[in-house]
């Protein structure tokens, strides 16, 4: 099989590592990839928006598959884009359609689904420019903390988290009447906040069938103990220790099979990754937030502990018989450390020549933000390379993808050294 992979990440580094070890990999592309992916299959010189570029690349590649990475094509559209085209639309596209991509890009949307389906979220109400006023008298009921959330995309920046009703009235009246996140934020979503420990759980569908990958926690903080600004993800986890089978069967009877048959009453296909965001309050699963891709850098985890043929997954999904395909999930402990650009996520330091990949001893190391400079690869992203280590238990994977992340240097290098040792 031919397969272009659209991104440029860990996320899509992880995928073609994976990706490139299947015995149906005849040639795999990478659009745009960075410096690493090249290790794996082809970079191609084309952004994951320009789809009539992908549409030409695809017909004179002869692919078979385009497996979609980040949701900024899916909530453009690219699936349907394929499907609406005579000469592309036999291609499958792994990623859902604009409608279901929503799920992601609408927060209104998501909240009005999990309410239709009776999944279990935090209590909420959506207020726009015209009903600022029920919106005021909402939150002088509410308890606090409260939580404020942007509609639309924001880049992880449109949630608030407001400790007093001075606060939330004042953000609520800059996010509507201001347009304080743009567009996304002309609606609001005015939500219950949740007390307890967040983890990512990843569903693939055909639309019919689903099979659950491994559970990973992620680390958004960019300083140890989780503190500071919001960042990308710095490092993550998988398996998850808090999320026992007790959790999980939970989660499946309460949340993944009300999403998949709620998307099929609804008759919205859905082809693709639904990567969920939950919250484990005590013990009882609640739906922080959809997205319609898998994680960075949960994938880099996630990747790894995946021990069956993913072009096999693959196929089930595009084929909708992914039910009759075998998922394999390794016992071991997958840890990532990220190493990121000094100053991240403010303005930071690139195209700073990267050593010491080479001397990491027993870790993957998956490339993000890199490009080359003549023979040097160089920083050019915020998150620069994700470290992931696999090992039988997670003191060693925690620990070895630690070290391993010590190994690489470039100025300004940074990667926090608590990764996961909150879970131990
Ligand atoms: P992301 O960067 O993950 O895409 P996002 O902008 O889509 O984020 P959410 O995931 O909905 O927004 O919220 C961001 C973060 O805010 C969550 O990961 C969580 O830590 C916190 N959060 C969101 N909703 C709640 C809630 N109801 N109670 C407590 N914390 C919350």
């Amino acid at each position: 099989m031919n397969i272009l992979i659209l991104g440029s990440g860990g996320r899509e580094s992880a995928f073609a590592w994976k990706i490139s070890q299947s015995p149906k990999c005849s040639q795999l592309f990478i659009a745009p990839g960075n410096a690493g992916t090249g290790q794996y299959g082809t970079n191609v010189n084309l952004k994951v928006t320009d789809f009539e570029g992908i549409k030409a690349f695809c017909l004179t590649n002869s692919i078979n598959l385009v497996l979609v990475g980040p949701e900024e094509p899916l909530v453009k559209g690219i699936h349907d884009f394929f499907l609406a085209d005579e000469q592309i639309k036999h291609i499958p596209v792994v990623g859902p359609q604009q409608e279901a991509a929503q799920l992601e890009g609408s927060k209104d949307f998501s909240k009005a689904f999990m309410q239709r389906h009776n999944i279990p979220t935090a209590a909420s109400k959506t207020f726009n420019r015209d009903t600022l006023q029920e919106g005021f008298d909402y939150l002088a009921t509410a308890g606090l903390p409260i939580v404020l959330k942007a509609d639309g995309l924001a880049a992880g920046k449109g949630v608030l988290i407001c400790l007093t009703l001075e606060e939330a009235r004042q953000e609520l009246a800059e996010m509507l009447t201001e347009a304080k996140f743009g567009d996304a934020s002309s609606k609001v979503v005015i939500e219950q906040f949740l007390q307890g420990i967040e983890l990512s759980v990843f569903v693939m569908t055909d639309g019919n069938s689903y099979k659950i990958l491994p559970e990973a926690k992620d680390y958004k903080r960019i300083g140890e103990g989780d503190t500071g600004l919001n960042t990308g993800g710095m490092g993550s986890v998988s398996p998850v220790p808090f999320a026992d089978a007790e959790f999980m069967q939970k989660v499946e009877e309460r949340v993944i099979i009300p999403t998949v048959e709620g998307l099929k009453a609804e008759g919205i296909p859905y082809k693709g990754f639904i990567f969920i965001g939950l919250m484990n309050c005590y013990g009882e699963p609640f739906v922080i937030e959809y997205n319609c891709r898998m994680g960075d850098p949960e994938t880099e985890s996630v990747m790894p502990r995946i021990s069956s043929d993913f072009i096999d997954l693959l196929e089930g999904v595009a084929e909708g018989n992914l039910v009759e395909k075998q998922l394999e999930i390794s016992e071991k402990v997958a840890a990532t450390v990220v190493c990121v650009s000094g100053g991240y996520p403010g303005e930071y330091l690139k195209n700073k020549a990267i050593s010491g990949i080479e001397n990491v001893r027993d870790s993957h190391v998956f490339h993000a933000g890199t490009s080359f400079s003549g023979e040097d690869v160089i920083n050019t992203g915020g998150r620069v390379l994700a470290i992931t280590s696999l090992q039988d238990n997670m003191f060693d994977a925690l620990q070895q993808a630690t070290a391993d992340a010590s190994r690489i240097y470039y100025d300004g290098v940074y990667f926090r050294k608590d990764i996961g040792f909150d879970l131990l």
